[in-house]
């Protein structure tokens, strides 16, 4: 029998290869886990933690305002982003560290180098080192796609987006997806002119139609500048540091920051999957089966390096799956219905379930019901934005098949009303639920 350095060489310490890495370790197998940048990937390092906390520094740019009405005064308020960022920074910090130490703690040996394939069991570290593994786990996740328009390499991405050393003046975002909408939020709550240019006239693609329509408009009246059915054609920089953007169907902008947010693409670039015979998509996405077991049977690939629903507690999940499957002796796979996502605009949006098109297309008979309201903390501050539920049903079952929010707090709200749809509740069963007063949450069981 071929003997191993490792059973199992994670390639990537995202949140989905850590998870594979320390259950797999927990399950008794000897483990090392290779990351060219920092252990914790995307969401902990350069995405959903740090924009949250981000999200939640804009967010008191509102609170501010609405503190008038309730009795508070706040006298010579200011933003500082340096405070800002610099905390959020070392917030990152400490959670790399955590998420070593779990890692390590588990008996994984971490490897901080860049790992490429030789063959379904050989690997090569940048530093000449080369090991075996019986198993190796690709979780090398995805990295922002830049258009190849002329001056492209002016702008930044996301990854840059935390570490400016100071706030522009004007800012243009390439993109409408989630990226682009949740930056445009935050950097407009900072007072940052925000123009938003899409190649479409439609932000976020996949939610539903009454949730986006909302979103704009409140975004608009919030000072955030759309330019829709946008093309970059171009960009280049002027004498005083600024950059003009030109783009198809509207006039050239002139800004201080360009930030592309159109889309993120698998890491697969020099991986060395040829090498081991691993197939790839014409994405560069990694082809899996239901196991995340690539075309190399000995090769495995979880989260968003696979393309297939690029959110971190999917790639957990995928991570959990393949550790209890190959290792732990206990196979399940992922269940991919009714996976809930938000996006943590201003306000935010949440979903769950299918969106009225797409219920229409499915189940051709559907009952939809709705609450347009608006908050009562809004209501009392003066500010004049209304929050949207929408509750999609099948016509035949009564079942609740889509839930959609957009509003204070709604991805809080969301999630525990995820819970229902995916147990296959029915509208009834919302009603028959006492509101609790006063909320907003109560407005899921008022719904008409
Ligand atoms: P999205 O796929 O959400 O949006 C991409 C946007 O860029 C779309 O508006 C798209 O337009 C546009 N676009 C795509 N390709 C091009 C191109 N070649 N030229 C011009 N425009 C283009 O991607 P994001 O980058 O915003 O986010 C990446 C992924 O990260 C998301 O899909 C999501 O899964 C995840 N994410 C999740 C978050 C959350 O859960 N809250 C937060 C941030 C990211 P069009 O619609 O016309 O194709």
């Amino acid at each position: 029998m071929a003997s191993y350095d490792y059973d199992l060489f994670v390639i990537g310490a995202g949140s989905g290869g850590v998870r594979a890495a320390r259950v797999s370790a927990a399950h008794g197998a000897r483990v090392a886990i290779a990351e060219e940048y920092r252990v914790g990937g995307t969401c902990v390092i350069r995405g959903c933690v740090p924009k949250k906390l981000l999200v939640y520094g804009a967010h008191f740019a509102e609170d501010i305002q609405d503190c008038a009405r309730f009795g508070w005064h706040v006298d010579g308020c200011r933003f500082d982003w340096a405070t800002l960022r610099d905390n959020v920074l070392a917030e990152v910090d400490r959670l790399n560290k955590a998420y070593t130490d779990t890692l390590e703690s588990h008996g994984v040996e971490v490897i901080l180098d860049r790992a490429t394939l030789t063959g379904p069991h050989g690997i090569r570290l940048a530093s000449g080192r080369e090991v075996t593994a019986k198993t190796i786990l690709i979780a090398t996740g995805a990295t922002p796609h830049v258009p190849g328009c002329p001056g492209h390499e002016h702008g930044i991405t996301s990854n840059e987006a935390f570490h400016l050393d100071a706030l522009p003046e004007r800012m243009l975002i390439a993109g409408a997806g989630y990226i682009a909408n949740e930056f445009a939020g935050v950097f407009n709550e900072f007072g940052v002119k925000v123009t938003l240019i899409n190649r479409t006239d439609t932000i976020l693609r996949g939610y539903d139609h009454s949730l986006r329509d909302r979103l704009l408009d409140i975004s608009i009246k919030k000072g955030i500048d759309f330019r829709l059915n946008a093309d970059f054609r171009g960009i280049t920089r002027n004498d005083d540091g600024s950059l003009t953007v030109e783009m198809t169907n509207h006039e050239p902008a002139i800004v201080d920051c360009v930030m592309f947010a159109t889309g993120r693409v698998p890491n697969t670039g020099d991986l060395g999957l040829d090498a081991a015979g691993v197939e790839w998509d014409e994405k560069g996405a990694i082809r899996v089966d239901d196991d995340n077991r690539s075309t190399c049977e000995s090769i495995y690939a979880v989260g968003d390096v696979t393309n297939r629903i690029q959110l971190t507690p999917v790639a957990i999940r995928e991570g959990q799956a393949f550790a209890d499957t190959v290792f732990g002796g206990k196979p399940h796979k992922v269940d991919y219905d009714n996976i809930p996502s938000a996006v943590f605009s201003h306000p935010p949006i949440a979903s769950v379930g299918l969106t009225e098109a797409k219920a229409r297309e499915k189940l051709g008979s559907i009952k939809v019901y709705q609450s347009d309201f608006r908050a009562m903390k809004n209501v009392l501050a003066g500010r004049n934005e209304r929050a949207l539920y929408k509750m999609i049903c099948d016509a035949e079952t009564d079942r609740v098949v889509g839930l959609h929010m957009i509003g204070p707090d709604a991805p809080e709200i969301l999630q525990a009303a995820a819970v229902a749809v995916k147990a296959g509740l029915t509208k009834a069963d919302f009603d028959q639920t006492v509101a609790l007063h006063p909320t907003m949450a109560e407005e899921l069981v008022l719904l008409k």
